[in-house]
């Protein structure tokens, strides 16, 4: 057996297995949500998070320029803390650089990590550069802050929850594919270019949501809505219903998706990296929470499907019927 059988996911859950820490006794949370969950008092609970980008795998050097770049690692990294419902406090970098390298695109590289940082308040406190003899490589952990009534779960879903996002879903996934098949610019494209490479962390949002009682669970969507849907069922131990004609896509990913005969409810489901906020929401609750973040935030609180009880069933449905999406999120080691 090699990893590539077992998947990114089936290795997580042998490390976890090996190192659990999840529910002790002080409210700290070890692997299997987006961040782990410290306790230091009664007040306040520290997160921590880290994303590793590895050139080649994860970014290709003449596809992104330097700028973004920096953009993206962080932005990857806040998204995780706000998807916990708290702050982001502080950040360390570890970075392995070929010798190669320009200056000029280092020095790019940090413009781009220092605007996202400052948009966040968030100060570079430290870190590691060592020498790369292949790819660039580049680790961001960010610490933040919650208040323990604030902390949002992957594990607190509830039977009959709405299943909710906070923004369109599938344009970074769309991105990606009309960079990889070269697709001929438009504004359409474009837009969806730019959701793919410098990616909107919802911080306003995902502070607003923590600060409802009425949202159980929450993350971000980084890997696609299927693969994290089940994420969150794995960790509530509970099942899901998906109503495809309801996931919000803008009208740019509707233009392409026409314009390329790609299937755009695919790309929503599968497409991955688009960091907005998935959360699951009392169901008797949510005409009103929509109707407060409408207000707050010009956009929707879409609901796309329901938390069933039927652990590990993730059903599909179009106009009622029930479908079989015929590619899921993407998994590291699997795909590759
Ligand atoms: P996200 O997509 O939100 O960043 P991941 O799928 O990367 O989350 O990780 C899921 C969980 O597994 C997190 O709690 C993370 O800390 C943990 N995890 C991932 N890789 C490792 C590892 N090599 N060792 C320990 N924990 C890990
Ligand atoms: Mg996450």
């Amino acid at each position: 057996m090699t990893l590539r059988d077992i998947g990114e996911f089936g290795l997580i859950e042998r490390i976890a297995a090996r190192f659990s820490t999840v529910g002790t006794e002080d409210g700290s949370l070890g692997i299997g949500d987006d961040c782990a969950v410290l306790s230091r008092n009664r007040d306040e609970l520290d997160l921590v998070t880290t994303d590793l980008l590895i050139e080649g795998s994860h970014f290709l050097r003449d596809a992104i320029s330097p700028r973004l770049l920096g953009r993206k690692s962080v932005a990857v990294n806040l998204s995780d803390i706000c998807a916990m419902g708290g702050e982001c406090r502080s950040a360390f970098l570890a970075l392995a650089l070929p010798g190669e390298l320009s200056v000029a695109w280092i020095d790019a590289f940090f413009d781009g990590v220092q605007e996202r940082l400052r948009e966040a308040g968030v100060k570079l406190l430290g870190g590691d550069t060592t020498r790369s003899n292949g790819p660039i490589v580049i680790q961001f952990t960010i610490l933040g802050s919650v208040s323990p009534a604030h902390l949002k779960l992957r594990r607190t879903a509830r039977e009959q929850d709405l299943i909710c996002v906070t923004d369109c879903l599938g344009d970074s996934g769309g991105g990606l594919r009309a960079l990889l098949e070269g697709v001929a610019r438009n504004s359409a494209v474009e837009y969806l270019i730019e959701r793919h490479l410098d990616p909107c962390p919802q911080l306003a949002e995902g502070a607003w949501l923590a600060a409802s009682s009425d949202v159980h669970a929450m993350m971000d969507i980084s890997d696609g809505l299927d693969s994290d849907i089940r994420r969150i069922m794995e960790q509530s131990r509970v099942g899901a219903r998906i109503e495809v004609e309801h996931l919000p896509l803008s009208s740019q990913l509707r233009e392409v998706a026409a314009e390329q005969a790609w299937s755009a409810w695919e790309l929503a489901v599968s497409g991955g990296e688009d960091y907005v906020l998935l959360c699951t929401v009392a169901p008797e609750r949510h005409a009103a929470l929509a109707e407060a973040f409408q207000r707050r935030f010009g956009r929707e609180l879409r609901a796309v499907g329901r938390i069933t009880d039927r652990p590990g069933q993730l059903v599909y449905l179009r106009d009622g019927v029930p479908m079989d999406p015929s590619k899921l999120g993407f998994d590291h080691f699997r795909t590759e």
